[in-house]
């Protein structure tokens, strides 16, 4: 049963996709942050071979740096959550935090995808919220690193958590903390990797009503 959240609530991952422009529909993640009990679309096998390839390739990176001596934090054990004077709450879940014995401090993700600047945001969005999230991390400059299954590795300094990153994340925030909602836009893409229903979004496109348009193009009268 669909119904509002005690304050609005926003996951990393939203936030990293509307950065990114990557995800055009601003009202689904506005949805998803103000909403919770709402019926999900279900996953299909797609996911959950995406799970285990993840699964593994986070295990080597986590075998990898505890080879080396580092201290190791996993997923559950990394959640955080901050909050703005608004009360909006921001929460995230980084694959792995790795701090060598000089004490610095590596937060890493593991992609199974080809790379895109979401995976980047993400990460620096961990970047800048651990250090008020966590004593272990406090007063500390977090440097990051998105490892993909192909072997490329992408490293973020510290000097990345800039004013003008904080910028756009405020206003990316300002928009999902907004109490009138953002327009729709909806697209095959976006919707296809939405998990709003028709119950609760009735612009929804299903992909299978536009998949033959898309793959092979309307037709023209010329
Ligand atoms: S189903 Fe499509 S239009 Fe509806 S919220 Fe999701 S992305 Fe937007």
């Amino acid at each position: 049963m669909v119904r509002s959240r005690d304050g609005v609530y926003v996951w990393v991952t939203w936030l990293a996709k509307l950065m990114a422009g990557e995800f055009t529909c601003q009202w689904s993640a506005w949805f998803r942050s103000h909403y919770t009990g709402y019926t999900r679309a279900p996953s299909d096998f797609q996911l959950a071979a995406w799970t285990a390839e993840h699964a593994q390739l986070l295990d080597e990176l986590v075998r990898e740096r505890a080879g080396v001596g580092e201290a190791v934090y996993r997923e559950d054990q990394n959640r955080f959550r901050v909050r703005r004077s608004s009360g909006l709450r921001l929460a995230g879940k980084p694959d792995l935090i790795a701090i060598d014995r000089s004490g610095r401090v590596t937060v890493y993700d593991a992609k199974t995808g080809r790379p895109k600047h979401s995976d980047l945001i993400q990460i620096m969005l961990y970047m800048m919220c651990l250090p008020h999230a966590s004593p272990l991390y406090k007063g500390k400059a977090l440097h990051g690193c998105a490892i993909y299954a192909n072997g490329q590795r992408s490293d973020i300094p510290p000097a990345g958590i800039d004013d003008a990153f904080r910028r756009t994340a405020t206003y990316f925030l300002d928009l999902l903390d907004a109490s009138s909602p953002p327009r729709r836009t909806p697209t095959v893409w976006d919707c296809r990797f939405c998990d709003i229903t028709v119950a609760d979004c009735e612009d929804r496109l299903e992909a299978e009503a536009t998949a033959d348009a898309l793959d092979d193009g309307a037709e023209i009268p010329l």
